[in-house]
């Protein structure tokens, strides 16, 4: 059966994670809005956007809570950019921020500085084959630290750039964006992992 893959519509670059993620064989991808849609899902993306809008769009509709407690029965995450800042446990700089708390380590928000604000270019991520994969950074955050637990998948000019600790997995890039389906891919086999 297809798994059932959650995209927070809440704000952000929703559309492009469910079109891209319905290229996958076995997924069947869709917007989430409301608390109820996430409580029987495999899965829930959360995009890329602005960390603290997504954050406090979710406080708002309860959304954080039902996050946390499907993740909880089993369900598996994947943020993007700001989806990752939003599963943080930290965030240097900006400790009132509202965020999940879920994946154990801090990170840090526009790391990349005003003079790469965007960019791209080839990254090695552990558990994807078959080489490098294009990853587009656009106001991308890094992880400064991680805690006991979280993998490191991807390092880029000796900042961390992809983790995963458990069901949870966060790339500061968009891979949504490009054609390359592996991440996508690499969340659907995370599910049936762990
Ligand atoms: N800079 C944004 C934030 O801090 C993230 C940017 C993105 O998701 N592309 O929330």
């Amino acid at each position: 059966m297809a798994k059932r893959i959650g995209v927070l519509a809440v704000q952000g670059d929703f559309a492009e994670h469910i079109a891209a993620m319905n290229e996958v064989a076995g997924a069947e991808a869709f917007p989430v809005k409301t608390a109820a849609a996430i409580e029987d899902l495999d899965g829930l993306i959360i995009p890329g956007g602005e960390s603290t809008t997504i954050g406090k769009l979710c406080e708002r509709f309860g959304l954080d809570q039902a996050i946390i407690a499907a993740h909880a029965r089993g369900m598996a995450i994947w943020g993007t950019c700001a989806g990752l800042i939003y599963m943080a446990t930290d965030i240097a700089d900006r400790p009132e921020q509202q965020r999940l708390g879920l994946l154990h380590c801090r990170v840090k928000r526009n790391a990349f500085g005003r003079q790469v604000d965007s960019f791209e270019t080839d990254l090695q991520v552990e558990g994807l084959e078959g080489g490098e994969t294009r990853a587009v950074f656009i106001r991308a955050p890094y992880v400064e630290a991680v805690q006991n637990g979280v993998r490191v998948l991807s390092v880029f000019n000796d900042r961390i750039v992809a983790v995963r600790e458990g069901r949870l997995l966060g790339t500061a890039f968009h891979p949504e964006l490009t054609d390359d389906r592996r991440v996508q891919r690499y969340f659907l086999q995370m599910i049936d992992e762990t």
